[in-house]
């Protein structure tokens, strides 16, 4: 008979971060739980595909009807900003710091420094290249302050050059410290680091 405890502690393993210990723990955590308790986790995570969409414009995952989400079809934000982030927690980070009123595009990864990683770069410059019609544009690259942070940054940058002209790219300013990745970062120090942003 297939192990379901080990099953089910294999498919947590595949978590970002979770290690077979922890992913043992979520186990016999379930385990103590009531059964309507397990079946509704288990309803929520079937109905994440029907009822969470991807935002057509900056790509972030939410809850609504709709081809764009609040913040892309939110006519009072600035078009004429559009903030690069890696993740849509980052997103959500800079909404609480409640520090900008622009657009956002969510990369949906970073590079490390090995040559691995993925983000969304043919996404990227589609929107840049649609954001450019309507004039000139600002592009915020608030990326981690990591290796694999700078390291993206450098690519973006790359492929951004044959636009140069018609954008202003910037990033965070200081503030954030070295190793401090964006979604843990204080909603106080994201507001400064945004006010402190510097042309790259
Ligand atoms: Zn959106």
């Amino acid at each position: 008979m297939t192990d379901r405890v080990e099953e089910l502690s294999r498919a947590f393993e595949r978590f970002p971060g979770i290690g077979p210990r922890q992913a043992k723990r979520f186990v016999y955590h379930l385990l103590s739980t009531s059964e309507s308790d397990r079946i509704r986790l288990a309803e929520l995570i079937a109905h994440l595909g029907a009822e969470v969409r991807q935002c057509a414009s900056c790509l972030r995952f939410w809850s609504g009807t709709g081809e764009v989400c609040n913040y892309c079809s939110d006519t009072s934000r600035d078009d004429s900003i559009l903030m690069v982030v890696e993740k849509d927690q980052d997103l959500l980070a800079v909404e609480r710091a409640n520090a900008y009123k622009g657009r956002y595009f969510v990369l949906g990864g970073v590079l490390t420094l090995a040559g691995k990683g993925h983000i969304r770069e043919r996404e990227l410059v589609d929107r840049v290249e649609r954001k450019i019609r309507n004039g000139k544009a600002e592009i915020v690259l608030a990326l981690s302050a990591t290796n694999e942070g700078e390291h993206t940054a450098d690519r973006i940058r790359e492929l951004l050059t044959p636009l140069r002209e018609h954008i202003t790219l910037s990033v965070l300013g200081r503030g954030l410290s070295t190793g401090s990745e964006l979604e843990y970062t204080d909603a106080e120090t994201l507001f400064g680091a945004l006010q402190n942003r510097k042309e790259t």
